[in-house]
């Protein structure tokens, strides 16, 4: 009998998943025995230690204690939507009082009298002794699920529970575990040492059994990403040293003249410089493969746009691809400005089914036409037959397949990526290999750098009178609300909460808004053009806007929980304000009390520069984490990441090289 991999066995065939759950997995992109093996948690708790109630303090974060339950009542919140569950909590050292926010269906299920095993977050409570928050909590009788280092996955909310989940993966690992081929067997080379298999890792990645094994099973598996990534880049450098077979007509041509008449400002010599090195691509007879990095807000749009004109005006097509439908529209309403009629098309997943073929029908045409849109344009329906030039911001955003495809819709294109995460060149030399670095190094002139305070939440009031001062002087304000996503109907119900507060009484006369991704697009456009427009001044937001959003009238930026954010994710926030000639303010709110947490939100606010702090970034972080949020960096990677796992990116590469020589003999 032929034994079938694990990626072509499909999930419900591993114990304890029906139909049902697998329909629910698919949302998670699981269709495959290997999808969910590889489904790796983000982060891992470690329940282990017992703490004693009376060695707790806030600054713990999240503690775990065994302790009986001694009383429990349910009353309504003094604010409006909200139903508070108390209950206090005793060991042989003291009592703990335990707060849980909408949870109604918790009083049913908790017996005073029984030993609980509580696992959460500490606060100090108002007046002044310490709380813990929305415990997760655990009957005694199954304590013994939770004395290890316990995997925690990202599941949504598609209405599975962590444990379901730990269930299944450990039932696919003991059936098909010994099937997953071993990339590294073969590959013999200094630097892969001596890491584990890959059965062996797979296995401790979500089972761990201590630091150390954890820590060596992600080794091995952040090796084999880099390796295989290295791999991939090392083949397409040597595919992409391509001649360039077209020819641009670089300065006299209608498009160009049309775009540099209509441009409202000077371009800075950083821009400039920029655009003197793509057209050195073009006058080269290599075709274009580079790397645009400028911190937010360097205007690295309007270079792109130039060297667009370029490529349109000589009869070939541009795509431009961004993340966002929200900053597709952005940049869609600026080039109708700068480029002559008709030459402009925005395709994204909601443009209506008749516009959509209109544009299909002018692309397969072959007109000389610039489509900005999202992932839209690399779907197989949308022809690109004479593209001349793929352009795709926030690269970070996108894998180097999605850029490849979009890439590959015509022969020999020229390829523009653009990225504000400041990454160290000799990281971005490994990372994007395959591409020339073109750095926009200076801001437009006349902006200021953004004053960044940190203040508790016990100075809402002066806030509020600020942010009115500020609206009243003509400015407008976000509010910025984290999402996560393991507690995502939690936050987003924090984030409308504040919306009403705000909106019917801090603000009952000023005009306040709410965007957050469960919007539909249309939703969040009339949203957005009402907060560009300057009808609703004060926006509150989850992170949507974090991406390439401009509304240069914007003068302050509050972030609420600051504590729940990387640095480069604030540092990318603050980038939205600060765009225009007044002074702007980016206010960080946090009652954290964790030490690193201190320690970078002072970074913040002490440090205007992307570059610096994504150098603190690097070294409060620090290698080898155990656990933590999962960061989003510049990475398309599942378990490794480039920056902190540079020394292990290195090893692969070398790796990698040594066995292409290999293998190429
Ligand atoms: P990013 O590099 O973050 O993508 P953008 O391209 O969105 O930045 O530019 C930020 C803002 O700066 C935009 O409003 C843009 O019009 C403006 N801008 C760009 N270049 C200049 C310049 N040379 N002078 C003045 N404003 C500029
Ligand atoms: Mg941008």
């Amino acid at each position: 009998m032929k034994v079938t991999s694990p990626q072509e066995t499909a999930v419900q065939f591993v114990k304890g998943v029906g139909p049902k759950l697998a329909q629910k997995l698919s949302r998670l992109g699981i269709e495959t025995v290997w999808d969910l093996v590889f489904y790796f948690p983000y982060r891992y708790e470690d329940r282990r230690r017992f703490w004693k109630i009376s060695e707790l303090s806030p600054s713990d974060g999240v503690c775990q204690i065994r302790g009986q339950l001694i009383h429990l009542d349910l009353r309504r919140s003094w604010r409006r939507g909200i139903r508070l569950l108390r209950a206090l909590f005793k060991d042989d050292t003291g009592t703990l009082l335990v707060l849980w926010f909408n949870q109604d269906y918790l009083a049913d299920k908790l017996q005073v009298g029984e030993e609980y095993i509580l696992y959460g977050r500490l606060v100090r409570a108002p007046y002044g002794g310490l709380e813990m928050v929305n415990p997760e909590i655990t009957p005694q009788e199954r304590a013994e699920e939770l004395t290890a280092i316990v995997p925690v996955y990202s599941l949504g909310s598609i209405g599975l529970s962590q444990r379901q989940f730990r269930k299944i993966v450990k039932n696919a690992l003991e059936a098909y575990g010994d099937r997953f081929e071993d990339v590294l067997k073969e590959v013999t080379c200094r630097e892969k040492g001596a890491l584990p298999s890959i059965q062996e890792a797979l296995k401790e990645l979500h089972f761990p059994s201590d630091e150390a094994s954890l820590a060596k099973a992600r080794e091995r598996l952040v090796f084999e990403e880099f390796f295989r990534f290295s791999l991939e880049l090392e083949r397409r450098k040597r595919y992409l040293r391509k001649d360039r077979t077209r020819r641009y007509s670089l300065y006299s041509n209608e498009v160009v003249k049309c775009f540099v008449s209509r441009l409202s400002f000077e371009l800075t010599s950083a821009q400039k410089r920029a655009i003197e090195e793509l057209l050195s691509d073009f006058r080269s007879n290599k075709i274009m493969h580079r790397l645009l990095q400028g911190d937010v807000g360097s205007g690295k749009t309007v270079v792109a746009f130039y060297v667009a004109s370029i490529v349109l005006g000589s009869g070939y097509q541009v795509a431009f691809m961004v993340p966002t439908e929200i900053l597709a529209q952005q940049h869609y309403a600026k080039a109708v400005d700068l480029f002559p009629a008709g030459r402009v098309e925005l395709l994204t997943a909601s443009t209506k089914r008749k516009e959509r073929e209109r544009i299909i029908h002018r692309l397969a045409e072959g007109e000389a036409i610039m489509v900005i849109g999202t992932h839209s344009l690399i779907q197989e329906d949308v022809p690109i037959p004479r593209l001349g030039l793929a352009i795709i911001d926030e690269q970070h955003r996108f894998g180097v397949n999605q850029r490849m495809e979009l890439a590959r819709k015509a022969p020999d294109v020229d390829v523009l990526v653009m990225t504000a995460t400041p990454i160290p060149r000799s990281l971005a030399m490994t990372l994007y290999g395959d591409l020339d670095l073109t750095v926009i190094d200076e801001l437009p002139p006349g902006r200021k750098p953004v004053k960044t305070l940190w203040i508790t939440s016990d100075k809402r009031e002066r806030l509020y009178r600020f942010m009115r001062e500020q609206v009243e002087a003509g400015g407008q304000v976000y509010v910025i609300y984290p999402l996560i996503e393991e507690s995502e109907d939690v936050d987003l119900l924090a984030a409308e909460q504040m919306y009403t507060y705000l909106k019917s009484e801090v603000f009952p006369d000023i005009e306040v808004g709410l965007v957050h991704g469960r919007m539909s697009a249309t939703e969040k456009k009339q949203v957005m053009d009402d907060f560009y427009s300057g009808k609703i001044k004060i926006l509150v937001a989850t992170v949507v806007v974090e991406v390439g959003i401009d509304v240069p009238n914007a003068t302050v930026m509050v972030i609420e929980h600051a504590e729940r954010f990387g640095l480069s994710q604030l540092h990318q926030l603050r980038g939205r304000i600060g765009r225009g000639d007044k002074e702007a303010y980016c206010i960080v709110v946090s009652d954290s009390e964790n030490e690193k947490t201190r320690r970078r939100l002072g970074a913040f606010v002490k440090y205007p520069d992307g570059f610096e702090l994504s150098e603190i970034d690097l070294i409060l972080r620090g290698p080898g984490e155990f656990s933590g949020q999962r960061q989003h960096g510049p990475s398309e990677f599942r378990v490794g990441n480039p920056i902190v796992d540079f020394p292990i990116l290195q090893r692969a590469r070398r790796c990698a090289q040594s066995w292409i020589r290999q293998t190429e003999k």
